[in-house]
């Protein structure tokens, strides 16, 4: 039971809507700003696995390079063995086998170096491919978690409709000065207009010690009964 007057019990009722409406209003605020961090989200996926894509691509392209200045190295080599096999002096002959030494040895380090990044080749393009497997599931992840902020945008909406409906029919039963004062305090505060008095002396909005006169007023069930400290209506809460 209690003897809280109904414009009072009203106003409560009609306050606690506007909270919830506030809560719907912020949140869907949020929305566009989570939306766009999941959007960033999956492009940084995309990012890297593209990067570990051209790493591997690179690696390609360089081994294929050292395969070309190998061929034109041995193309000298053929073409001083010819040379040699024509000439008819010694001189020249000892100076093209000098040559092809040096080609040779030239052959040999380019050969070892093709090895190594066939090796690191291997490497990357099995870390690349790790790379886009792992993507793949982070991405159908910010997928899912887009989904749901999708659905949850729609409920907020049709949560909010329904409690601007009902705001509006609640407002409507109080009276027309009561409820002036309850919104200018509501903006002003923009938390709680109206706040019970708490441990039976103190404001319940901002906690000050009301004076007997306000605690006597609120026990006694009336309504438009203020606190003298931040002016929030009070209401004596029932046990
Ligand atoms: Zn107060």
């Amino acid at each position: 039971m209690s003897a809280l007057d109904p414009q009072l019990e009203k106003l409560l009722v009609l306050q606690e809507r506007e909270q919830r409406k506030m809560r719907c209003d912020r949140e869907l605020a949020a929305w566009p700003r989570e939306m766009k961090s999941l959007e960033s989200k999956k492009a940084e996926i995309r990012a890297g696995a593209e990067r570990k894509k051209q790493e591997a691509q690179q690696t390609e392209v360089e081994r294929k390079k050292l395969e070309l200045e190998a061929e034109s190295h041995r193309s000298k080599v053929a073409r001083y063995k010819i040379q040699q096999f024509e000439t008819r002096k010694n001189e020249e002959f000892q100076a093209l086998g000098t040559e092809i030494q040096r080609e040779e040895k030239e052959i040999q380090e380019i050969e070892d170096k093709e090895l190594e990044l066939m090796d690191a080749g291997e490497k990357a393009k099995k870390a690349a491919a790790a790379e886009a497997e792992a993507a793949k599931s982070q991405e159908a992840e910010v997928a899912a978690k887009e989904s749901d902020l999708t659905k949850k945008k729609g409920e907020l909406e049709g949560r909010l409709a329904e409690l601007v409906k009902e705001i509006e029919t609640l407002a409507a039963g109080v009276e027309e000065g009561l409820l002036a004062k309850y919104r200018r305090i509501f903006t002003n505060k923009k938390d709680a207009a109206i706040v019970p008095v708490v441990h039976g002396t103190n404001c319940g909005g901002c906690h000050m010690k009301l004076t007997q006169a306000s605690v006597l007023a609120a026990k006694g069930g009336k309504a438009g009964v203020t606190c003298e400290n931040c002016g929030r209506l009070l209401f004596w809460p029932s046990a």
